[in-house]
Formats: C-alpha cells, structure tokens, sequence
C-alpha cells in the first residue's frame, strides 16, 4: 500500500498508509483463490465473509462488497486500518503459505472508504422496535459492536461514555497518523444513525450506578476498556517529564496537544525521549515523540525484536521513521536534576533465557552492566487494567486477580444478573477486534435472555 515518506510523514500527524486505488483493491482481491473451504473466515473474530467481499471488489461491485462487510462488522473503516490482520484473517490466507497471503485489511479499508467518498452509507435492513432498553457503559469498539447489533434487533440502545468524545482507545488512545479522528467519528455517527443515543460526560459509577441504572433498563453491557496504567514501581516515577503512554497519548490525541497553542492543552516537546515498553501503545507513544519534535525516541524493552508485541507493520513503521530500539535493556531507576525533572535512565542490560509460562523467553539482567542514558521525558507503556470504578460500586460484580470483571466467554453473562461485560474491561488490554467479538457474543446472548 502507498505510504507517506518517513522523512516527510515525521513533521507531520496526516495518516501514514494512503489506501489502495480502485485499480490496486481489484488487482490484490483478483489473487484470492476463491478456496472452496475458505479458512479466512475462521480467521475472523467476528466472522465477515471475506471471500464473498472480495469476490464483490473482483467483480467491481463495491457497494455489494461493504454491505456484506457491515453485517457483522459495523467498523470496517477502523479493522481496515488497526486490526492484526497477520495474526488472524491472513494468517490463515493459503497464499501465505508459500508467499504474501490476500491483504484482507486493505481490501476491508478500501471499501469503507469507497462508501464515505460516495457520501451515502447505506444501513442493513432493521427489525421494528421491540419496546425493550439496553443500557451500555463505554463507546469503545465493544460497546459500539453491541450498540449495533442490538438496535438492529429492535432495541431502544442508550451508550454512556465517561469522556467527552466516543471511541475509547480509538479516538484517545491510537494516534491521528495511525486512525484519523474523522474515521471513527464517521463510525460512530453511523451507528448512532441507527436510533442509538449517545450520553457524553457520564460517568457510570459516579453520575450514576449500575445497579440503579439496571431499573430503567432491561439488561446492561459494561464495555468500560482497561484504562489504568502500569507503571514499573521503580525508584523516580514521580519525576516530572514522566508519563503514563495514556496521559502522553491522550493529550495529544483526545485534547489535540500536537496544535497547541491552537488548542488548548500544552504539550511538552522534549529532545529526547524513552519509551518502556514494546507493544503498540509504546511504537505510537515513539513515533508521536518524533512527530512532536524529539531528536531521539528510544524503546526500551527488555526482550529481544523478535519477541516485541506490536504489529509488525507498525514496528517496521517505526524503524522507518528512525525510532531507535534498544532491545534487551531494562531500566532500574529514574533520576532527576535538582528542579525534580527526569535527566537520565539507569538500565541494565538483559539476556533471554527460558520460555515463560506466555511461551515467550524469559528475560535475565546480566550481572553489573548497568549504564545510564540522558533522556528528557519518559513514557510508560507497559500494560493497563481496567478501572475499578464500577466493580467498586456494583454489588455482587466477580473480578479477577488483575481488576476485570469476571463473564462467561461464550455469553459475556456477569455475576449479576441482567448485566452482561465485554472486551477489555473482562480479557485486559487485548485488541479491537477482540473487544468487537465479545460485544457481539454478548448482544447475541442479550437478545437470547430477553426473548425467552
Ligand atoms: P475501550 O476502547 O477502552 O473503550 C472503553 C470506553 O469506556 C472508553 O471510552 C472509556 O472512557 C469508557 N469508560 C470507562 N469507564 C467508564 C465509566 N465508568 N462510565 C462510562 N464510560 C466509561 N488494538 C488493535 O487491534 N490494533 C491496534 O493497532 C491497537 N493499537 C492500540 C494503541 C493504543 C495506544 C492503545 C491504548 C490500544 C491499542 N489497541 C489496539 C487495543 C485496542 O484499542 C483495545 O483493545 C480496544 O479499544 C478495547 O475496546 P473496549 O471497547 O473494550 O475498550
């Protein structure tokens, strides 16, 4: 797929992928092998029929290929971009076998963006009201995904988002470059057109309970993501110039801080800036560094390349762009100069050992190779759980050892009865997808129970 320039892409936050012309979409979906038993599918947590859309792309029936996109699917535009495809979809794609599999997530991006370019989005057919109220708590990917299905169903759905703009991770946390903001809000909107209403500022826990909410409606889903951040319980956290990757991310994102002073919300641009960690969140918190002016922006992870857990795609982004990796380090403590502001990380320098029990090898500190580095700013990306907000407050709710709440995989069913939980607020920071999968497991098992 086209791409802006690294060099040219650095000094600025438009979107880095530039999506397949109509003659490119038809080109890639013509290598599909039309496999009589089509493993993509399987691939797919929220099983799209991806042969029939891409047949649809072959056959230059573009609105026919979103239409069947969007029946299970109400965020194409957003898996187009963000989704592991390589781990799912394509990963099973028989090409891949022996070379590139069918770029399935291209294909989905280019009919999403087919359908905004017209300006029309059609909506699948919808079944007439069946007098019954859902109330979801959070807008993120799990709550929109149940949002969808059931309005579709008959449902009277109501959506209460803490913030003041809806899409969870998708609007505050992944960056512009990566999912424009317009993108999500177009998403949203569309589902929105579905009857579904939306309450902004609206804390559930605060403004209001669950269980009192549980009188107005008939069943409730909590989507409410896994936004508490981990930090490394290390000596200086408390530094200035140290983040969490979620305040560094959402002010940039959610409050815009990359315009300032255009907009309202500051944003420091260090010179040099480490970021711990090795998954998605750590490769946009680096290359927004970059992006807001760092000279240098460092990984510090303490395993090797191979281990990193973010998107291949997104790492190669990252090295393009001159992110520097400094792989098998660990850091131990962060010291300040005499004003209290980060000036350097100590770390030691690690080796890999045996797989762990995630199966991935485990990392040892190899004896006296502590070094420091000068670093201005430091951004911790190393994990989240979710909020205990709403298991504080919610009689009855089961949650785990790490903060989630508890629910049946199959059905999304809490402890409590009538209300229903999904994404990462049961499974912790996982993916888009994931969280889509489980909201649409749930709406299935919610329209089951209030049918009986
Ligand atoms: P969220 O998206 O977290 O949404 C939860 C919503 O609930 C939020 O809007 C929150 O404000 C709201 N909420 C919380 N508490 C309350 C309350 N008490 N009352 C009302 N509302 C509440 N996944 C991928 O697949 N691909 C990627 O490339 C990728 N990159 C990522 C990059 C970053 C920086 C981050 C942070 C995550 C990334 N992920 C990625 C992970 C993915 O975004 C999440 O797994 C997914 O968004 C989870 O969806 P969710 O609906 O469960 O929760």
């Amino acid at each position: 797929m086209p791409k802006q320039e690294p060099f040219e892409r650095i000094k600025n936050f438009d979107e880095v992928a530039l999506g397949y012309t109509q003659a490119l979409a038809i080109e890639e979906a013509s290598r599909c092998l039309n496999c009589k038993k089509p493993q993509c599918r399987e691939g797919c947590p929220v099983s799209i029929n991806i042969p029939a859309f891409v047949k649809c792309i072959v056959d230059n029936d573009f609105a026919g290929g979103i239409k069947t996109i969007k029946e299970t699917n109400a965020l194409p535009a957003v898996c187009g971009r963000v989704c592991p495809q390589e781990e799912q979809c394509e990963h099973k794609c028989i090409l891949g076998r022996k070379g590139e599999p069918v770029s399935i997530g291209r294909l989905e991006r280019f009919l999403a963006d087919w359908e905004a370019s017209k300006g029309v989005i059609e909506k699948p057919e919808m079944a007439h009201s069946n007098g019954k109220k859902i109330g979801i708590v959070g807008s993120g990917p799990a709550g929109i995904t149940v949002a969808n299905d059931l309005a579709l169903l008959g449902y009277e759905v109501r959506i209460f988002e803490a913030l003041h703009e809806a899409g969870g991770v998708l609007t505050y946390g992944i960056p512009e470059f990566r999912l424009p903001k317009a993108i999500v809000k177009r998403e949203v909107e569309y589902v929105k057109s579905l009857g579904v209403k939306l309450y902004l500022d609206y804390i559930v826990g605060k403004t209001r309970t669950v269980h009192s909410m549980l009188q107005e409606f008939n069943a409730i889903f909590i989507g409410a993501g896994a936004g508490l951040p981990w930090f490394l319980g290390i000596p200086g956290e408390n530094l200035n110039g140290v983040y969490s990757a979620n305040e560094y991310l959402t002010r940039c994102n959610l409050m815009k801080g990359y315009l300032f002073p255009a907009r309202d919300t500051p944003m420091k641009r260090p010179a040099k800036v480490a970021v711990i960690g090795g998954g998605n969140v750590a490769m946009d918190s680096a290359r927004t560094a970059l992006r807001l002016g760092a000279d240098e922006a460092h990984i510090i992870y303490r395993r090797s390349r191979e281990e990193l857990p973010a998107r291949v795609e997104e790492v190669e982004n990252a090295e393009e762009e001159g992110v520097i990796f400094d792989y098998l380090t660990l850091p131990i403590r962060l010291i300040g100069n005499d004003q209290g502001w980060l000036s350097e990380i100590e770390c030691l320098k690690m080796q890999l050992d045996q797989p762990d029990e995630s199966g991935r090898r485990s990392p040892v500190p190899v004896k006296g190779s502590e070094f420091r580095m000068k670093i201005d700013a430091a951004v911790c990306a190393i994990g989240n759980s979710p909020n205990p907000l709403i298991p504080m407050t919610t009689r009855g709710l089961s949650v785990g050892r790490k903060g989630n709440i508890e629910a049946d995989e199959q059905t999304g069913k809490t402890s409590v009865d009538r209300i229903w939980a999904g994404g990462d607020v049961v499974t912790g920071a996982a993916t888009v997808i994931s969280a889509m999968g489980a909201g649409r497991k749930a709406a299935k098992s919610i329209h089951e129970t209030l049918s009986k």
